[in-house]
């Protein structure tokens, strides 16, 4: 009755992010009511093992009092306190050191921010500033991947390469360019790693030269490409790209909004990569998908231009919610959680996680199993040999998101046919298992679709 009416109201008043409005009206809401470790119950009682942590943001599982605690205990004692006029709170300054003393290289300067799209706006906003500062304002043309995602503001959604993205409204800004994805499962130049890595390098470089050597600010990447489809480069690719960067005086951002707080191992992507980027931006595991809250990390060089080419002058960008105390409290305790066992059990869940799915690699369906730590994805396709994506008619997003949900299991489900696994990095081994199995099951069950038995080669 409640979930009723709550599906009535939900079709009538909320607009929900990245959905069909018409497609959602006829479909209407699934209403999640409670959660505990990787598993969530919805308003009909279903229970189903989260293999997507949220929107790969609640890495710590759910249910944690820890949290829970922390952030009743700030907002009793201090819900609110603005950084404007040179104010603060204890938890923010904490949580900033904190993570600048874990934090790759000379990354000791830390911007919050509410999510990873201001966190991306955030870091245009300070490179044009920086670039202003050192007297080379015409550095103001910026690059990113093709299948990049880096948010959904204008600034973000025009660095996003992903055309649902783009339709509509008006980006990809004039100083927003792309250069081609490392995607290895498709890559026209094979896959090759050294091969792709050189290709990456010579396009970037020969987009710095078309654009003009002198008007390039900066190059976007994600170490693990997310919502293009868990795209993993191949090793020494992200060095390769920000050695590039460096020798072409270009700044490199490390888009970790997915990949940062324990998503593929350490609390950093780009630890494992073996670099420092100028900046890092994180958002999700942050918090744990707790409160909301992003971050961008700034290397010193950087902030040491910006702070020196102002002065005493007003840098004027912030936001109201700039290291808000309560999501800062969160911040803490989840990093507490993260380095009391949780990133020891994603390492070890992570690999359970990848040998399971490469368990399904024989099905007919599966061309591709991807994948480094608790963030990988498994690519479907029609022909093996050929590569064959399936067809548009088989609604793979819509209709493989629902086999799952049925099988008691959330996962991603690209348009493409991919489908996308972030457990929380709390899960234990039995539950790596079951959404193995579930996920097997929708393979099962897609192959049994008309649309797709009609195209499968051999049928
Ligand atoms: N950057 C990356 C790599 C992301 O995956 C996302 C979101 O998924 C964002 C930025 C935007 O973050 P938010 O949705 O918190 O604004």
């Amino acid at each position: 009755m409640l979930a009723n009416s709550l599906v009535e109201l939900d079709r009538r008043h909320l607009i929900h992010p990245l959905s069909s409005y018409r497609g959602h009206e006829q479909v209407g809401v699934r209403v999640m009511r409670s959660a505990k470790g990787a598993t969530l119950t919805d308003s009909e009682g279903h229970q189903l093992l989260d293999g997507f942590a949220g929107l790969w943001c609640v890495n710590a599982g759910y249910g944690h009092e820890s949290i829970v605690e922390a952030a009743a205990e700030q907002m009793r004692r201090l819900p609110y306190a603005t950084g404007y006029f040179d104010l603060g709170s204890e938890p923010a300054i904490r949580l900033a050191a904190e993570i600048a003393d874990r934090a790759p290289g000379d990354l000791d300067h830390v911007f919050f921010t509410l999510g990873g799209s201001d966190a991306v706006d955030s870091t245009v906003r300070f490179i044009r500033y920086y670039n202003h500062a050192r007297g080379t304002p015409q550095k103001d043309q910026f690059i990113s991947l093709s299948q990049g995602f880096h948010g959904s503001s204008t600034v973000g959604a025009g660095l996003t390469a992903l055309p649902g993205f783009h339709a509509g409204f008006g980006v990809p800004l004039d100083w927003q360019h792309k250069i081609s994805s490392h995607y290895v499962y498709r890559n026209p130049v094979g896959s090759d790693p050294a091969t792709i890595i050189d290709a990456s390098v010579a396009e970037l470089k020969a987009k710095v030269e078309e654009i003009g050597p002198d008007r390039v600010a900066a190059f976007y990447a994600e170490p693990i490409q997310g919502s293009g489809g868990v795209l993993v480069p191949p090793a020494g690719w992200m060095k390769a790209m920000a050695d590039t960067c460096r020798e072409l005086g270009i700044l490199f951002v490390a888009d970790e909004v997915i990949t940062g707080f324990g998503r593929t191992g350490p609390l950093f992507a780009s630890e494992e990569d073996g670099i420092v980027p100028d900046f890092i931006t994180v958002a999700k595991g942050l918090t744990s998908g707790y409160a909301p809250l992003g971050a961008v990390l700034m290397a010193d060089h950087v902030y040491q231009t910006i702070a020196d080419g102002a002065g005493e002058a007003l840098i004027g960008h912030g936001y109201t919610y700039s290291g808000h105390p309560v999501s800062a409290a969160v911040g803490l305790a989840v990093l507490k959680l993260y380095e009391g066992g949780l990133l020891d059990n994603g390492r070890k869940a992570g690999e359970r996680l990848m040998a399971g799915l490469h368990g399904l690699s024989d099905h007919p369906l599966v061309g591709d199993v991807r994948g480094r730590g608790m963030l990988a994805a498994i690519e479907l396709v029609t022909d093996k040999d050929a590569k064959t994506p399936l067809p548009a008619a088989s609604e793979p997003s819509r209709r493989i998101f629902d086999r799952a949900y049925r099988n008691g299991l959330i996962i991603r489900a690209f348009g493409n046919g991919a489908i996308g696994f972030a457990p929380p990095l709390c899960c234990t081994t039995e539950e790596i298992d079951e959404m193995v199995a579930r996920a097997g099951r929708v393979l099962d069950e897609t192959l049994d679709d008309p649309d797709i038995r009609a195209v499968m080669k051999g049928a």
